[in-house]
């Protein structure tokens, strides 16, 4: 427990201005064209920004969208769920509880029985592979 929190603003500092936009402009990338659409090795995808564990390889699916897709978190703690009405529709926000960085969003059309599809900007995450 009692983990020592991410110095965010040292964090911020190191981001490229394209992950900066993402994870504290609240941008999205161009769909298909994040580095991790298409990935699927084994691993754990983490926060780019503080390397909170929040999405297990085994989650992730194809959707389409052009986003790395997956439908749940490792543990519902990592992520913050805000409402969204910024394009005239309520949605889902999903941010990191741990640095607030924006993630990107999730949607109820999700093809598993969790139904939930977690719609992710590669930028936003750090991936892992298994080893
Ligand atoms: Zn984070």
């Amino acid at each position: 427990m009692n983990k020592k929190k991410p110095d965010i603003k040292e964090i911020k500092k190191k981001l490229t201005d394209e992950q900066y936009n993402i994870c504290f402009l609240k941008g999205t990338e161009p769909p298909f064209s994040g580095k991790y659409t298409d990935l699927f090795d084994k691993g754990i995808y983490k926060c780019g920004v503080c390397d909170t564990p929040l999405f297990y390889s085994h989650s992730k699916f194809h959707s389409d969208s052009g986003w790395p897709s997956f439908d749940r978190p490792v543990d519902k703690k990592n992520i913050k769920y805000e409402n969204d009405n910024s394009i005239g529709v309520k949605i889902i926000e999903v941010t990191c509880a741990t640095c607030g960085a924006h993630l990107g969003h999730v949607f109820d059309d999700g093809p598993t029985k969790t139904t939930k599809r977690y719609c992710i900007n590669s930028l936003a995450l750090e991936f892992v592979k298994e080893k």
